[in-house]
């Protein structure tokens, strides 16, 4: 599958931890595009699994998406964004800076391969916390087909989001 994407364009990933966001988002984007709730979770507390600071994390997310999207810049939302709420925030700041193209990708990936993911890489979030987010997004496909984006993505396996090319007509 080639996915072409217009630009600029706000990218919103959704998925549960160990879907494979981050390094999608690595593959196919500029380092400086990706705006990342863990990265500024560190920036904030050196510790980006620190999910006490996770309030503060998320206004610099936002500012950082909003003076962007000012100056008219591809962004791409790394967070779980599963619940409706959080990508809210994101689409109602697109609204106020222009209303650019959205684009969501959905890491709809089996339970146990995030689980598995998860459990094979460094920064570890568990399965709790993971079991809790999948339900989350499932309780939300509806909803996201109802919100502003252009166009949906929809990954249900590893091999699909390997084999995905993407171009952006920068
Ligand atoms: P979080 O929300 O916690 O940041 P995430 O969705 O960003 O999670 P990643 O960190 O991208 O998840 O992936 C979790 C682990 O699974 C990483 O070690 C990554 O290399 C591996 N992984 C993810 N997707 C794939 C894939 N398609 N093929 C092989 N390994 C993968
Ligand atoms: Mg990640």
């Amino acid at each position: 599958m080639n996915i072409i994407l217009p630009y600029p364009n706000v990218i919103v990933m959704i998925g549960p931890s160990g879907s494979g966001k981050s390094l999608f988002a690595t593959k196919h984007f500029l380092p400086t595009e990706i705006v990342s709730s863990d990265k500024c979770r560190g920036m904030i507390s050196d510790d980006e699994n620190d999910q006490s600071v996770s309030s503060d994390a998320f206004d610099l997310v936002h500012l950082i998406v909003q003076r962007r999207l000012k100056y008219e810049k591809l962004t791409v939302i790394d967070a779980t964004n599963v619940k409706k709420t959080s990508r809210e925030s994101i689409l109602r700041i697109n609204e106020q800076c222009g209303a650019f193209n959205t684009t969501a990708f959905i890491f709809n990936l089996p339970l146990s391969q995030c689980i598995q993911n998860d459990k094979n890489r460094e920064r570890s979030v568990g399965a709790d916390v993971i079991k809790k987010q999948f339900q989350s997004m499932n309780e939300s496909i509806d909803s996201i087909k109802n919100e502003s984006y252009l166009a949906i993505c929809v990954f249900h396996d590893i091999s699909s989001v390997l084999k995905t090319k993407i171009t952006v007509l920068r």
